[in-house]
């Protein structure tokens, strides 16, 4: 999963653009559901959030390291619950 960090300017273009409703507005700046984020495995080539975020703040999250196969499997399983 990625995250997004306090560099964050709430320009509020990222969360439209996450195929998996990732992001939300947090107690001061956009947060990332890593339990949602397959760093868009599944739907896009590019993470989305990172292709639009103008101040890059978006890297991946150092607590939620995934391989391509488990991203995989989250959109599986995301896709199976909707
Ligand atoms: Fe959403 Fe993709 Fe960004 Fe993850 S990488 S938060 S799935 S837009
Ligand atoms: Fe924050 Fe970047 Fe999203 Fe804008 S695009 S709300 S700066 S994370």
């Amino acid at each position: 999963a990625l995250m997004i960090t306090s560099e964050c300017i709430n320009c509020d273009v990222c969360e439209p653009e996450c195929p998996n409703q990732a992001i939300s507005m947090g107690d001061e700046f956009y947060v990332i559901d890593p339990a949602r984020c397959t760093e868009c495995v599944g739907h896009f080539n590019e993470p989305q959030c990172v292709q639009v975020c103008p101040v890059e703040c978006i890297p991946i999250n150092p607590w939620h390291t995934e391989t391509r196969e488990q991203l995989q499997a989250k959109y599986e399983q995301l896709q199976a619950a909707a």
